[in-house]
Formats: structure tokens, C-alpha cells, sequence
């Protein structure tokens, strides 16, 4: 990590950052105001202000100490990719000067063979191309320049997340833009998309981490009995930091706030050893760009301080695991969020339009939005017993809910009363919405949190990108739909009008509007009632992905084409079984080595035991020992048979060449025996004392920490 010369925060912030404010200092006007162009509009850029930037850029990434630059990606496999090359080229005189042409900004040609595409990209065209993103800033890291890029093949087939994220953001900025107008919005050019991506993970003690093989291998135990204690307490959340923790924090918030990663809110979680940290929301392409740096220097940061940060979706059993909250919102280029209620709801007509949109944009496409949170990890949060359910609703508030209410029944006046009588008194109208009033249901996936949507399903390791994606998507589709029913209105009832247009979406579309408990059974069978869709895991929903539905979705807004989406398909359900495959592979040899080994190891130390006091006293009764031994050799034989059963049901699952069966088949079969495996070791586990086993204990792992 870089030396910083300077210690005052202001001055730390973005210190390693090729910003705007850089670009403006230092570049020369017409060519700032070229890149400005670009990043907004994405128009071509010019090679001669490509190679304008890159000069100035290398310049400025050499002053920092940078030797290399690298286009940094978001292939398919949810994490970054980058290859450095140095700015060295050879003066032919033995030297070299340090270069960097407006070419190698703009463009890489990585071999991109190595990277899933699902099948997109024919082997005898492996190369893909990365192509700079000017609307996300570079920056330095460990000496090397990082240049955000999009991955796409030859064929232009997007082979990543950020550019189908990008042509969402473009789809819903037009589809807004035009409903803006009609509202009589002239100012508009453009929207933004807005995320915060709240971020949860797991602390534990690196020496712990490296000791048993499934923490290393798959980020979550495969096997370990529950400590006594576990979040029962409930302790832990917003507790008092321990002192080497905090240092933690203190040291990862200085290194984001060097990358410009805006870390603003920090503190204890649910479970024991868990933490989050949040940001201040950016748009929407920086803030995926920047929550991935936050996961990678999570990681990075945890390392120097003799810490693992784990990031599964649920690394313990019996307790918490972990998601990562997309707080997202929609911004004018002027600055007005348009999910911003403002103090009369009821009569701000845009409000109310946007809102419509979103609420029939997560009723109709709630099965995409699943998809888009699917992992094999995050399986064991959604429809486990855990927040939040795999039933997508919405929450909207007690406020909220009454204007609904108002819409539906088309008889606004009693809101306009109180709106009426609360301006007489000099009030605000509606008690106007705060957080404490739309944040107080935490068992919503998908919840009104005041002037943003926050979407509680997608788990710790996501790419924020997915359901951004998808959100973006659908929104701009149900839009279109408002903008079609509402672009011939005019004239002195307009408003009135509109609003019965919103009537009709709300009708069709409120079944997704919950505001009760979502842990409970009776809100599953309620939802199953209204029709709601319930899909377990990755496998139940995947399929939805390449449904004509979703098919006509993405193809007619750009963000998808046909081959893409069944790519993407491919590589998801592929990922989901080579995961479950990894896991069983590990938990087996786990079993076998560490498990079983120590287990015969302490019953050999019992029978000697019993043979030694039977020695000094013939007639003494040795029962404990006994009962012991028998209960564990008891316990062995079914652990043998049931780790011979997934030996036999993983090896079965090579020969299937269906993604989609071999991920049901991971599903039913390989993971069904795993937990089977798990229930019997981590039974017999309490009866054999820790020095015996290989691997620490949950109390060890959940609770060493200072
Ligand atoms: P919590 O959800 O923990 O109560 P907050 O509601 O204060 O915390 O904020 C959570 C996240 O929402 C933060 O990352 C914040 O920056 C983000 N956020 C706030 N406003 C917006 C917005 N308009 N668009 C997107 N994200 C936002
Ligand atoms: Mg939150």
C-alpha cells in the first residue's frame, strides 16, 4: 500500500485518483471537456484526446510512483481481472522512456479464453477487447495504474457486468427523461442511477482461518458444531468495537478514502464477529466499481492485521450470514431525486409516477430480480431461515401505504384534508417521511427507506452489478408502459388523469405490497395465495432468465442480447454446481483427515485408558469410557456410510451435460447428503475434546478476537 505523504483526510481523500478534479486541473479545456462528453454520452472519443489524456494520465500516475497501468474488468466470475503491463518502451539505444499512447487507454486486447462467456465465444476468436470507461475513474494501486474497463468478445458480445450495468443505466436515464417531459420537466437531459451498497462480512483470526481446509477453500465451514453461545444475546450488533478491531476499520477507511471510495458508517453487526461498513451512495457504475475495491481491500487490509475477512453469504452455521444492502435511487443531471417524496406526496405527481413504476417494476419482474441474487452461497440465506425470504415484496410504510391506499380508491381528499388542514397550521403536510418511519421493517427484501429503494437480497460476495441490472431494466420497461398511457394527457384535469392511470398499475400490481413480517409461515402462505413467486434456489429460478418474458425485457431495452442472457444462464448454473462440487470434495477429505482421523485417535485414547485402570484395579468399572467409545464407533459407521454415499452421488454428478439438471442434481442430491454428513459429525463432534481435532471450534472461531 502506498506511502502517504500527507495525513489530513481531505487530503488523503481520492489522493490515488485520477479525478475530475485532477482532469480539470490538468488537462487542457477542449480535451476535459471532449472526456466529459464521453463519460456522459458515451460518444467516441478522438485518438488525438485519447492520446492527450494517457500522456497526462501516465504523467500524473508517475509522479504517484506508479510503473504499470493494468484495464482493470468485471469478467463473469463476479470478481476483477486485470493483467500490467510497464510503461517501459525500449529507445533502442539500450534505454527505455516511460510511454503510454491514447491506444493503450482506450482499448486492451486481453486473451480472454480463460474467462466464462457460456459458450459466446468460439475458441479460434479467444481474444476479447477491454474498453476504457471514462464515467469511472482510474486510479493507483501497489504501483500500477487502474484503468476501468468493459470486457466484450470480437463479436461485441458483452463477457462482463459492467457494460450490460451501463446500457440498464442508459435505458432507464431515456425511458425517465421522456416521462419527465411529459410531466412538464423541460430541464431534463439525462438520469442517474444512484447506489449505496451496505456491506457485511466476517472478521476472524488468520491462523484460525488457515487451519482447516473448507475456510480456505470454499469461505464457509462445512462441518463444526454450534458454540454455546451464538447471537442469542444479541450483543453484538452496534456493540462496543474491540480495540484491534477498530484499527481495522480505521486502517481500511483510510486506504478506500485514498482509492476516493467514500466509507462513511462502520459498526458491529448481528453475529458475533461480524461487521458492516457502508458508503455514501455514488452512482451507480462507481459504486459497483467501488464495492468491489471495498471487498478486495476488506481482504487486504484483514491480512495486515493478522485478520481473515470472509465474505461467503454464510460462512457459520446457526447464525447470521451475510448480504449486502443496494440502497438505490434515481437522480436528475440537476440533481432532484426523483424517489424523493417530498413533504405532500400526494400531489407531487412525478413522485408518484416513479414510484408506480418501481412497485409494478418489482411485482412484474420479481423473478428476475431472484435470479439476479442467486448464488450457491446466498441459497443459504434466501428461503433458509434467514432474512430476508426468497418471496420478493415490498414495504412502503405506514405513510406511503395510505397514499397508495388514496390512489387506489381514487378518493384523495381525505390526504388533501389533512394536507389542507396542516398547511393551515403552518405544518408539514403528510408527517413527512423519515427513516425512522419507512426503515423499522428489517424482514422486507425489498423496503421504501424514505427517498431510495434498498433491495436486502443480494448477499455479501455479489456484484452489485447484477441487480442493479435488472432493477434498472425493469423500470425503465414499466416506464414506457406509464409513458405510453400518460403521453396524450393534457389540459386542467391532468393531474387527476394520471392518476387514475397509476390507479390501474397499483391494481395490477399491489400484490407485492407487504408490510408485515416477512420471517413468518403465515406470510409464506399469504404470498403463495396471492400468487407471489417462491423460488428456493439458484436452480428453481434460474430458468426465469432466459423465459420469453425476460428475453423480450432485455433484448428491446439493449441491455441483453438473446446469446448474452443464455450465456449468462450457462455460466450461473455452471458456477452453482462446480461450487457445490469444490465443497463436497473439500468436506470429504475434511471428514476423512481431520474428522475421522482424530476421532479414532481419542477412542484409542480411551481404550488404552480403560485397559490401564483395569490393570491396577481388575473388578473397576470403566462405563463412562465404554459408553463413550461405543457411541462414537456407533456415530463412525454412519459417517463412514454416509461419506461413501457422497463420494458415490458427487462422482455420479460428472457425467451429466445438462447445466440445468446437473445444478438440480447438486442441489437435491449432492448438497442433501452434505448437510446429512454434516448433522451426524457435528453430533459426534461434542463428544471428543478439541485437541483431538484438526480444525478449531466455532467458539474459537466466532470469538477469539480483541
Ligand atoms: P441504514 O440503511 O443502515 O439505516 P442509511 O439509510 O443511512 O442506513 O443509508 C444506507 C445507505 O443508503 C448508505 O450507503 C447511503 O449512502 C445510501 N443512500 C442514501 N441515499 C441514497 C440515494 N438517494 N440513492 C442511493 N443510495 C442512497
Ligand atoms: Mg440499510
Amino acid at each position: 500500500m502506498e506511502e502517504e505523504k500527507v495525513t489530513g483526510i481531505p487530503e488523503i481523500y481520492g489522493s490515488l485518483v485520477f479525478s475530475d478534479r485532477v482532469m480539470k486541473e490538468r488537462l487542457p479545456k477542449d480535451v476535459y471537456r471532449a472526456v466529459r462528453e464521453t463519460a456522459k454520452n458515451g460518444s467516441h472519443l478522438k485518438l488525438d484526446v485519447a492520446n492527450s489524456v494517457a500522456a497526462v494520465m501516465k504523467n500524473w500516475a508517475l509522479e504517484k510512483g506508479a510503473t504499470h497501468f493494468t484495464h482493470w474488468f468485471q469478467p463473469m466470475t463476479g470478481l476483477t481481472a486485470e493483467k500490467h503491463d510497464s510503461f517501459i518502451s525500449p529507445t533502442g539505444d539500450g534505454g527505455v522512456i516511460m510511454d503510454f499512447s491514447g491506444k493503450e487507454l482506450v482499448k486492451g486486447e486481453p486473451d480472454a479464453s480463460s474467462f466464462p462467456s457460456g459458450g459466446l465465444r468460439a475458441t479460434f476468436e479467444a481474444r476479447g477487447y477491454t474498453a476504457w470507461d471514462p464515467s469511472s475513474p482510474a486510479f493507483i494501486k501497489d504501483g500500477t495504474l487502474y484503468i476501468p474497463t468493459a470486457f466484450a468478445s470480437w463479436g461485441g458480445e458483452a463477457l462482463d457486468k459492467k457494460t450490460p450495468l451501463l446500457r440498464s443505466m442508459q435505458a432507464l436515464s431515456s425511458s425517465a427523461v421522456r416521462v419527465l417531459k411529459t410531466l412538464g420537466d423541460e430541464e431534463v437531459k439525462h438520469v442517474d442511477t444512484t447506489v449505496g451498497a451496505e456491506q457485511e462480512y466476517f472478521l476472524i483470526d488468520k491462523d484460525l482461518y488457515l487451519k482447516p481446509t473448507d475456510l480456505v477453500m470454499c469461505g464457509r465451514t462445512l462441518i463444526g458444531a454450534p458454540a454455546p453461545k451464538g447471537q442469542e444475546m444479541e450483543d453484538h450488533y452496534f456493540g462496543v468495537l474491540k480495540p484491534k478491531v477498530s484499527e481495522y476499520m480505521h486502517d481500511l477507511d483510510r486506504e478506500l478514502w485514498k482509492l476516493g471510495v467514500p466509507a462513511k458508517t462502520k459498526h458491529n453487526e448481528v453475529a458475533p464477529s461480524q461487521h458492516e461498513l457502508a458508503p455514501i451512495f455514488e452512482t451507480a457504475n462507481i459504486a459497483v466499481d467501488h464495492n468491489q475495491l471495498m471487498m478486495e481491500m476488506m481482504k487486504k487490509v484483514a491480512d495486515k492485521h493478522n485478520y481473515a475477512c470472509l465474505l461467503h453469504e454464510k460462512p457459520f452455521e446457526g447464525i447470521n450470514g451475510s448480504g449486502k444492502h443496494n440502497n438505490w435511487s434515481i437522480v436528475t443531471d440537476y440533481g432532484k431525486n426523483l424517489l424523493d417524496p417530498g413533504k405532500d406526496p400526494i400531489s407531487n405527481t412525478t413522485f408518484l409516477v416513479f414510484l408506480i413504476a418501481v412497485v409494478s417494476a418489482v411485482d412484474e419482474y420479481a423473478d428476475l430480480l431472484r435470479t439476479s441474487v442467486a448464488t450457491a452461497g446466498n441459497d443459504h440465506r434466501l428461503g433458509a431461515n434467514e432474512a430476508p425470504p426468497a418471496v420478493i415484496s415490498m414495504f412502503v410504510g405506514d405513510e406511503l401505504e395510505a397514499v397508495l391506499k388514496a390512489i387506489d380508491s381514487g378518493d384523495t381528499s381525505e390526504l388533501q384534508k389533512i394536507s389542507k388542514q396542516k398547511m393551515e397550521m403552518g405544518a408539514s403536510v403528510l408527517p413527512h417521511i423519515t427513516r425512522d418511519t419507512t426503515d423499522r421493517n428489517r424482514t422486507s427484501p425489498f423496503a421504501f427507506t424514505g427517498n431510495k429503494f434498498e433491495f436486502r437480497m443480494p448477499g455479501s460476495s455479489l456484484s452489485v452489478a447484477d441487480p442493479n441490472i435488472v432493477l434498472n431494466t425493469a423500470v425503465a420497461e414499466e416506464l414506457d408502459r406509464i409513458y405510453e398511457d400518460i403521453k396524450d394527457i393534457d389540459g386542467e384535469n391532468k393531474d387527476a388523469e394520471i392518476m387514475a392511470v397509476l390507479r390501474k398499475y397499483l391494481d395490477a400490481h399491489k400484490k407485492v405490497v407487504f408490510n408485515g413480517n416477512g420471517y413468518t409461515d403465515e406470510w409464506i402462505a399469504e404470498a403463495e395465495k396471492r400468487g407471489l413467486d417462491n423460488l428456493k434456489s439458484l436452480p428453481d429460478a434460474m430458468p426465469r432468465l432466459i423465459s420469453d418474458k425476460s428475453v423480450k425485457l432485455f433484448t428491446s431495452h439493449h441491455v441483453f442480447t438473446e446469446s448474452e442472457l443464455n450465456s449468462r444462464y450457462e455460466i450461473f448454473l455452471e458456477n452453482y454446481a462446480k461450487t457445490i462440487h469444490i465443497e463436497s470434495l473439500t468436506m470429504q477429505e475434511m471428514v476423512r483427515k481431520d474428522f475421522i482421523s482424530g476421532m479414532v485417535k481419542y477412542e484409542e485414547a480411551l481404550s488404552s485408558e480403560v485397559v490401564q485402570k483395569k490393570k491396577v484395579i481388575p473388578d473397576l468399572d470403566s462405563a463412562l469410557e465404554e459408553k463413550i467409545i461405543r457411541k462414537l464407533d456407533k456415530a463412525g459407521a454412519k459417517i463412514l456410510d454416509q461419506l461413501d454415499r457422497l463420494e458415490k452421488d458427487t462422482r455420479q454428478a460428472e457425467g451429466e451435460s445438462d447445466v440445468l439438471k446437473d445444478a438440480q442434481y447438486y442441489h437435491t442430491v449432492v448438497l442433501e447428503d452434505m448437510t446429512a454428513l454434516r448433522a451426524t459429525v457435528d453430533c459426534a463432534e461434542k463428544l471428543i475434546p478439541d485437541e483431538y481435532l484438526d480444525y478449531p471450534t466455532y467458539a474459537e472461531l466466532l470469538f477469539s478476537l480483541r
